[in-house]
């Protein structure tokens, strides 16, 4: 193994450096995908990896891609990426650690005159946290064939705006076509938004896999009417037979414990009126599991009982699937990469499956794949009091150092 060694402190500080794009009074970024602050970092991003000498292009989905050349320039890259954008009241690492942790190794590969044998390239993905435009992974899932091009274009967000018109007006509807080029490994840093590593004082997870993902969109529809003179047996409450429904959703995980997981986080009430019995309430539900067996019996189970919800409190439910992404391994050979570099550098490690979705999810389809956790404070995340530590943050960025590095000498040695 080569003795080279990330800058931990310039890593951290370029991390609190990116904060202030969309930085809010609590310590956390809201910088929603293709909005004026996105912009701004993206510009950030662009002059940092030229002044490291990196050729930069951007595709038509807004993916950034910064190289840097190798010995052998015709072999495909050996990409790093993760995202920029944040939840509207996210933190400052989510996503953000895994650019800048990649940043941070072209850095030093440049400081210690080390030219790897295939080109490195940075990759920011556009629209990996799907807030602002769902679903999520959007522009990594264009790059692997996931989605259509021209499918996410006509997105609108909750305002009506397309995804492709935000993307033009902050001018990052690039030329390259998403997906014209081949990658030869894909390494994704991220904190681990979950509390397993730091429960156990582990510096680094080494992520085997992803579990199973189904999203769903339930509007429940009653009858508005007043609230004084509508007496209780002859109401349809949107809202009660809501409630019910996420009671019965949280029991359908419990039944499945302890590796299953749901989630009712948005809730749309209408009309939204102290006086008035709710006529209609849109929700969303967020399915969790690494067996996707298990997962289908938790889509039957979630089927029924809103189903029957809805005919016992007399109101009209309907429930749409709209994303599901099925559980999955990375490549052998990565994850033994990561492993190894975690052992040779000495941090304590373990392997773990990712409980969220993430963009190597879909560039494994076209990628050997491979991802690395560190901890985070109380495995918080999504949240403005998402924190970590400089320390984890440097363990992870060695890691990816090491692993690509390896990664490029074990498979690329006989071309030199
Ligand atoms: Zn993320």
């Amino acid at each position: 193994m080569n003795k080279l060694s990330v800058n931990g402190e310039r890593l951290w500080s370029t991390i609190m450096e990116t904060a202030k794009f969309g930085g809010t009074d609590k310590g956390g970024v809201c910088r929603l995908t293709l909005s004026d602050a996105d912009r701004q970092v993206r510009d950030w991003l662009v002059r940092e990896c030229e002044s490291a000498g990196c050729a930069v292009s951007i595709d038509e989905m807004g993916n950034i891609f910064a190289r840097r050349s190798g010995k052998v320039n015709t072999l495909p890259p050996i990409a790093i990426g993760s995202h920029l954008d944040t939840q509207p009241s996210g933190g400052k690492f989510d996503g953000i650690a895994g650019v800048l942790s990649g940043l941070e190794v072209l850095r030093t590969l440049n400081e210690a005159g080390y030219t790897t044998i295939a080109p490195l390239e940075l990759i920011n993905w556009t629209n990996e946290e799907g807030s602002r435009f769902t679903p999520p992974m959007l522009a990594s899932g264009v790059f692997a064939g996931v989605f259509e091009r021209d499918f996410t274009y006509a997105i609108e967000d909750r305002d009506g705006k397309t995804f492709v018109a935000e993307l033009e007006r902050i001018g990052y509807r690039g030329e390259r076509k998403c997906g014209d080029h081949k990658l030869g490994a894909y390494f994704e840093l991220h904190i681990e938004q979950g509390p397993v590593l730091e429960a156990e004082n582990r510096m680094i997870g080494v992520v085997t896999g992803m579990q199973g993902q189904r999203w769903y969109e339930v509007t429940v529809t009653g009858q508005e009417a007043h609230a004084g003179s509508t007496p209780m047996h002859l109401r349809h409450d949107a809202m009660v037979a809501c409630a019910r429904m996420v009671e019965a959703i949280h029991e359908i995980a419990l039944n499945h414990a302890p590796l299953a997981v749901s989630t009712v986080g948005l809730v749309a009430v209408k009309p939204n009126s102290r006086n008035v019995i709710p006529g209609s309430v849109f929700f969303t539900v967020d399915l969790r599991h690494p067996d996707d067996n298990v997962l289908l019996q938790m889509d039957r189970e979630l089927r029924e009982r809103v189903d029957n919800i809805a005919k016992e409190t007399d109101v009209q439910a309907k429930l749409v699937n709209n994303w599901n992404v099925a559980s999955m391994e990375f490549n052998e050979e990565c994850i033994n990469h990561v492993r190894n570099a975690a052992e040779a550098l000495g941090y304590r490690h373990r392997d773990l499956i990712s409980g969220a979705g993430h963009d190597a999810v879909y560039i494994a389809r076209v990628a050997p794949t491979g991802m690395i956790f560190i901890p985070c404070e109380h495995g918080i995340s999504h949240n403005e009091m998402e924190n970590t530590k400089p320390e984890y943050v440097a363990a992870g960025a060695n890691v990816l150092l090491h692993a690509v590095t390896a990664y490029d000498e074990a498979r690329n040695a006989a071309t030199r």
